[in-house]
């Protein structure tokens, strides 16, 4: 999809919307899901985003019940404490990489910052369905590779994935770091290669795309 360059874009499907921001310093996409008609919001990674995070949510008139975490990298979590306070939302990971919300890696070095060690409220485990508005519903979906809790949300009835670092337009997230396996991150790939190929992909970093966008993939996971 064309528009990488973008600072904020405002999605709708069916009574889903998707509010998609960009935080620098390394372009981390991060999202407010909410229902129409509905005050309750969903955070998807805070980066460093807390403030406009807060912002954009207090301008949409939604609260934020819970953030998510696609996975522990800190340039994904730096911010997850501070919007935790902020917000009083609750701050759920997979169990696997929640270990990594008190640890600082390479993103914090590249990042130049120190984390303060926190501790989620929900560890998230595959298959767990998270409820928010009215109607939505998001499944997680358990795609380690890039790290061992590296997780996927999927939107089933209305077909939207928020797929983190473990898919990109046109590629797929780093499996050379601490918790990486390239093996992992191919059947994780080709457990997405299973949703339906309209399905749109909103990943951690870069363009938006849909699965079959994406045919690349048939080839790398055969
Ligand atoms: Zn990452
Ligand atoms: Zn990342």
């Amino acid at each position: 999809m064309a528009g990488t360059n973008f600072s904020r874009r405002s999605i709708r499907k069916g009574i889903l919307r998707i509010e998609a921001l960009v935080v620098p310093p390394l372009a981390n996409n991060v999202y407010i899901l909410y229902e129409d008609g509905s005050d309750d919001a969903l955070i998807i990674d805070v980066a460093q985003g807390a403030n406009p995070l807060f912002e954009r949510a207090k301008e949409l008139e939604v609260r934020p019940s819970m953030i998510i975490n696609t996975h522990g990298h800190t340039d994904h979590t730096a911010e997850d404490g501070l919007l935790r306070k902020m917000t009083g939302a609750k701050l759920a990971i997979h169990e696997l990489d929640a270990y990594r919300l008190a640890l600082d890696d390479e993103a914090s070095k590249e990042l130049g910052i120190k984390k303060e060690p926190i501790e989620p409220d929900i560890q998230l485990t595959s298959g767990q369905e998270i409820k928010f508005g009215k109607q939505c519903v998001l499944k997680v979906i358990h795609t380690p590779g890039h790290t061992e809790g590296s997780i996927c949300l999927y939107d089933e009835k209305d077909r939207q994935l928020l797929s983190g670092d473990t898919l990109f337009q046109a590629g797929y997230g780093r499996v050379d770091g601490m918790g990486s396996d390239p093996d992992t991150m191919k059947s994780s790939l080709k457990k997405l290669l299973e949703l339906p190929g309209s399905t749109d992909v909103y990943p951690g970093h870069g363009g938006f795309t849909t699965i079959q966008s994406e045919m690349w993939l048939m080839e790398m996971t055969e």
